[in-house]
């Protein structure tokens, strides 16, 4: 059918792209749907204030220019707003949350969680441990995002994330970027709250990185092909976070002094804060990019561990490979992510005390690349990574949810 879809994107990190992605199955499984992509650099320059404003003018130039009504609103989730959007013009709204459930939950939760845990801060109580939000067997407190009971939470991107918690459940179908089996009691919850709630994920799995990330400039493949199987750390912390100097002191010197081959995905204006001479001296079993093919990097049998900052794509990419992961969370979802790889599914470590130093890096390292423990962590990934193929393989449960969010959107 004849459909006019309103897209509104969110322009952080990787979250255009996903949403990307996903139109890019729409478009292909329903090629008569027209899309009109709003977010331009105008749009969202004030995205807190004004953007509601824009993304109404610009849905009605579009209807006009395109010569026909929009029929569905399919948005970021974090743009709660776009809701009121497909309710004044009485048409679907398909929120997309590009990250996990379990990171939707505690904001859909978030009144409740202040409620019971009160406002008053969470210095002296980080390890605290929560037991009443439905799907989570435990959380500590200071897993939960920031902005929900600590941080700033009149800032922007708080008032943003909790007004989508409370108004998200509207939504005529929610997609989300995970699959049902990595986290089903969550999802059991989540499912009972929403006309429908679709995993189609993992989104690197079903929608393929754009070339452009995919080009192997600076010749990380060929050089992994020269390591042994499971031997090398590929070390990136996605698009926005890097650590301090410090740490990356920290962990170049772990690397040197127990000579563990590593690929290390760093910009270049980081590399100045590593040690005198490193990358000279541990030219043999070295390698820094400043961008790295990530989702063929771990794909190489040549990698043992993916150090990260758990962001949610490097985590489904890890599983989707099935490497371990050593974490070291910085912000948003981080936390919670890094809560769930280490205590839900066992398939990795945080570094202890939260931050490089030597001591708490050589001892993950140790743990995940030589200990038993470890590999059985590699078991545990290799299992999920079965889970998610088979999710999006041709009868599996993503599969079959994107057909219902297709409906959703061309009825
Ligand atoms: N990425 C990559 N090469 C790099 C660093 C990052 O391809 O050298 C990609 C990675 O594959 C992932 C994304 O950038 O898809 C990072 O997403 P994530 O959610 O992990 O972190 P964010 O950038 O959103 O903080």
């Amino acid at each position: 059918m004849d459909r006019h879809v309103a897209v509104l994107a969110f322009p952080f990190a990787t979250h255009a792209g996903l949403i990307l992605g996903v139109l890019r199955r729409l478009a292909s499984a329903a090629p008569n749907i027209t899309f009109s992509f709003f977010s331009t650099a105008k749009s969202n320059a004030s995205t807190f204030s004004v953007a509601p404003e824009n993304f109404r003018t610009g849905v009605e130039r579009a209807e006009e220019e395109i010569g026909k009504r929009v029929s569905c609103v399919v948005a970021d989730a974090f743009l709660w707003f776009s809701g009121d959007i497909a309710e004044e013009k009485g048409v679907s709204w398909v929120p997309v949350w590009t990250s996990a459930a379990c990171s939707l939950s505690v904001h859909v939760y978030t009144d409740l969680i202040r409620q019971t845990v009160g406002l008053e801060g969470i210095v002296g109580r980080e390890d605290e441990i929560l037991d009443f939000i439905p799907g989570f067997s435990a959380l500590r407190l200071s897993d939960l995002p920031s902005g929900i009971i600590s941080g700033n939470l009149e800032s922007p991107f708080a008032v943003m994330l909790h007004k989508m918690g409370q108004t998200v459940q509207s939504a005529t179908a929610l997609a989300i970027n995970s699959f049902d089996e990595l986290e089903p009691s969550i999802m059991k919850d989540v499912k009972a709250k929403f006309r429908y709630a679709l995993n189609i994920g993992p989104f690197n799995l079903t929608s393929p990185p754009p070339s452009s990330n995919v080009a192997d400039d600076h010749g990380c493949i060929p050089w992994l092909d020269n390591h042994k199987a499971r031997s090398v750390a590929y070390i990136g912390f996605g698009t926005v976070a890097t650590p301090p100097p410090q740490e990356l002191k920290a962990m170049a010197e772990v690397l040197e002094a127990n000579k563990i081959p590593f690929l290390w995905s760093l910009k270049d204006s980081s590399t100045s804060h590593l040690p005198d001479g490193f990358m000279k001296r541990t030219n043999e079993y070295g390698k820094i990019v400043p961008w790295a093919p990530q989702v063929q990097v771990l794909a190489h049998d040549s990698i043992g561990v993916f150090i990260n900052h758990c962001g949610w794509n490097s985590v489904l990419e890890s599983i989707a490979a099935g490497v371990p992961i050593i974490g070291r969370p910085f912000f948003g979802d981080h936390h919670l992510n890094g809560w769930m790889v280490e205590n839900v599914w066992k398939i990795g470590t945080r570094i202890k005390g939260g931050v490089f130093t030597k001591l708490a890096t050589v001892k993950a390292l140790e743990l995940v690349l030589f200990r038993e423990e470890g590999k059985k962590m590699k078991a545990r990934v290799d299992n999920l990574k079965e889970l998610a193929l088979e999710a999006v393989g041709p009868n599996g449960i993503s599969t079959r949810n994107f057909t219902t969010l297709l409906n959703v959107i061309t009825q």
